[in-house]
């Protein structure tokens, strides 16, 4: 009597396993049915998993294993290499295996039933905007990349707003069609716009375009995913869930904004999908081009003082594409000379004041929505609190609420003080409601638009928004850094910051790498067509070399400084670090979870990794749940990893009061 055959299964489940099973006599499985779909009995129900090996015996007694059930070959199997992309993500995030495969499959292939494959609806293409003759400095980029060859290689290019990144994309996508291979283009998910969709499949129309982000329907996505990998479609446009898609004659990887944080997963599987895609691009030996006006630091750092090691190859665009198209002029505004009145300096208002006299638009930004940060009683002291956040309540009065930006909570407008009645309630601070209805109240004969995450709740409502604005349908825009990002206004030619100072001293060390891209990307949407822009900076601060930087608009000599600070601390890019976060409705156990965790034998054994104390987070409570952290720090990545693997399962055998939660994060991003 022969032995059966065994199968090992990854499966949706918190544990550090995968899981072996029976295949019934008879049944003859072989290496190419790896990568299948799998029904499997798990406890009392059934659950769907993925084939991943066929080992020659298992670990555990042949009477324990249960029997494998229907192996589901609706779709091709999933190829080699992303089980090696999967591996990996779960490897350095350490993660399950199981948990990484199964909860990045679109929820249609979750199903314990076959799916119905039915043809991906094509993105219609926008009116053809047929290839423009390329500029000499597009030229020189792509002969680089073509002069290297086949094979893995990391492209950096940095080029300035408007210099035709995209354009370059383009190129590089319809070589790798005539080459008959896909493309992965992986953009923000506020980037991916129809706009962008639309100009993609123009450019290549009946090439096979699928896009793929979390605001498509179930089906649609399903179907998306299906085509990538059955090979229909030829180029895949997406959010950074876009990154796992299966691909099997992958040749390309871009990146745009690759600076970006919606890149960074914030929840559940904290992964990179700029990481990730360098990853990818190396084991399956193809170019990656990661694309930014304001790369990265660390990307900075791999391009330029890490170039020699072979890591990135730094190419530049220094240039608007545009034929007579300029960078706009960047002024800033001493706050101490000029004083602001409602937030609005004497040369800003005058600017403004040019614009609509000339009918072009302007733009003044202000990264806070909400009409004031809190309202307060100046009779007895009270402040709008969340009684669930130690943050306060933010002021809307467009729809008179108090609301909570952290855990959503809301609140009707109280006639008076809560606290002792007074009627006189006084709103303290500055947000784009108070800004529009202070513009409003200055030029009532203009048409001032607000463009928030309040104004612009979904998608639609958003497209409708940038509709109004190209129209012409307004003068003066309020916007958040929702506006900061790829649209061109032609008419635009003036925006203001209103108030950056704060960034330049914020305590998160990364605050400084945010602002100047924030701020160049916003002074990047004046002047996109043939009309100079102009950028002033309402600052109390006018020497900082920040603004410096910015008025020449220099990334190189910012990110040198920048890069200068953080070698001399010892911050990223020259040490990795990974956080464990721990919240509970008690301080003091998270705070135990985490000095249990620092005393962990693990603790100690990599001696080239240090720990900082557990701490009460900066925002220290979000709804009701109060919330620590403990930062692990290593120069070499290395270490960091083996250390991590290490100590994951003794924290997983730590005792924890019920409504404890944890979780751990490699390369945090926020602080
Ligand atoms: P980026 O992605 O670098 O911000 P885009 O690719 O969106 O820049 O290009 C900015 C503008 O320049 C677009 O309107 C685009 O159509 C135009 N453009 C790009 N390349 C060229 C070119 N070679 N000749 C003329 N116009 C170009
Ligand atoms: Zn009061
Ligand atoms: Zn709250």
């Amino acid at each position: 009597m022969s032995l059966p055959q065994i199968a090992r299964v990854a499966l949706d489940v918190p544990l550090r396993r995968l899981f072996d099973y029976r295949v019934a006599d008879g049944e003859l499985l072989s290496a190419g049915d790896i990568g299948y779909r799998v029904r499997v009995p798990f406890g009392r129900h059934e659950k769907i998993g993925i084939l991943v090996e066929l080992p020659a015996g298992s670990d555990l007694p042949l009477a324990q294993l249960k029997l494998l059930g229907e192996l589901l070959r609706d779709l091709p199997p999933l190829p080699a290499d992303w089980f090696r992309l999967t591996e990996f993500c779960a490897a350095y995030y350490h993660v399950p295996l199981g948990q990484v495969m199964l909860s990045t499959l679109p929820v249609g292939l979750r199903a314990l039933k076959p799916v119905k494959a039915r043809a991906p609806r094509q993105v219609p293409p926008a009116a053809a905007v047929a290839a423009p003759e390329l500029t000499g400095e597009q030229q020189a980029v792509l002969t680089s990349i073509a002069e290297l060859g086949a094979g893995f290689h990391a492209y950096l290019l940095h080029g300035v707003t408007g210099s035709g990144k995209t354009e370059v994309y383009l190129r590089l996508i319809e070589r790798a069609l005539a080459d008959g291979q896909q493309s992965l283009l992986l953009v923000p998910e506020i980037n991916l716009t129809p706009q962008l969709e639309g100009r993609v499949a123009a450019r290549f129309p009946g090439a096979g375009l699928v896009s793929l982000h979390s605001e498509l329907g179930e089906a649609a996505r399903s179907r998306n995913w299906c085509a990538a990998l059955t090979g229909e479609a030829r180029i895949v446009l997406g959010t950074r869930l876009a990154i796992f898609a299966p691909l099997p004659e992958l040749g390309l990887i871009v990146v745009d904004e690759e600076h970006d944080a919606s890149f960074k997963q914030q929840d559940g599987i904290r992964y990179s999908a700029r990481d990730l895609a360098v990853f990818r691009a190396r084991q399956r030996d193809i170019k990656i081009v990661l694309g930014s006006a304001t790369p990265s630091l660390e990307s900075w750092a791999n391009a330029t003082v890490d170039a020699g090691r072979g890591r990135y190859r730094l190419l530049t665009l220094s240039e608007r594409a545009v034929e007579g198209a300029r960078l706009p002029s960047v002024r800033r505004i001493d706050t101490r000379l000029d004083k602001p009145q409602d937030g609005l300096s004497s040369a800003l208002l005058g600017a403004v004041e040019e614009r609509l006299r000339r009918g072009e638009q302007s733009l003044l930004f202000l990264n806070r929505r909400g009409y004031a940060p809190v309202l307060a009683c100046a009779a007895c002291g009270w402040t709008s609190n969340c009684h669930r956040c130690a943050a306060n309540l933010v002021l809307h009065l467009v729809d008179r609420r108090l609301r909570c930006h952290h855990c959503g909570f809301e609140a009707h407008l109280p006639k008076g003080c809560p606290s002792c009645g007074n009627q006189d309630l006084s709103a303290f601070g500055r947000g784009t409601q108070r800004l529009e209805a202070v513009l409003a109240e200055h030029f009532p004969q203009a048409r001032v638009l607000r463009v928030d995450r309040d104004a612009a709740r979904s998608r639609k409502q958003w497209e409708a928004l940038v509709a109004r604005i190209h129209s012409g349908e307004a003068d003066i825009l309020v916007g958040t850094q929702m506006l900061a990002k790829g649209h061109d206004f032609p008419k635009l030619t003036l925006v203001g910051a209103i108030s950056p100072d704060a960034a330049l001293f914020a305590a998160d060390w990364r605050a400084p790498e945010r602002l100047f891209a924030q701020l160049m990307q916003v002074a990047g949407r004046a002047g996109r067509a043939a009309r100079a822009g102009e950028f002033l900076i309402q600052t109390q601060f006018p020497e900082h070399p920040l603004y410096a930087a910015l008025v020449q608009h220099d990334f190189p000599a910012f990110a040198a400084e920048q890069l200068a600070e953080r070698q001399q601390a010892g911050f990223p890019p020259y040490a990795h670090q990974a956080m464990l976060r721990a919240e509970a409705p008690l301080m003091a156990d998270a705070l135990s979870f985490l000095k249990s965790a620092r005393a962990c034998p693990a603790v100690g054994a990599e001696q080239a990794v240090t720990f900082y104390d557990p701490v009460p987070m900066r925002l220290a409570r979000r709804a009701s749940f109060e919330r620590g952290q403990l930062l692990v720090e290593s120069p070499a990545r290395r270490a960091l990893q083996r250390f991590l693997a290490d100590w994951l399962p003794q924290l997983e055998a730590i005792k924890v009061p019920s409504r404890l939660r944890w979780h751990l994060e490699v390369d945090p991003l926020e602080f």
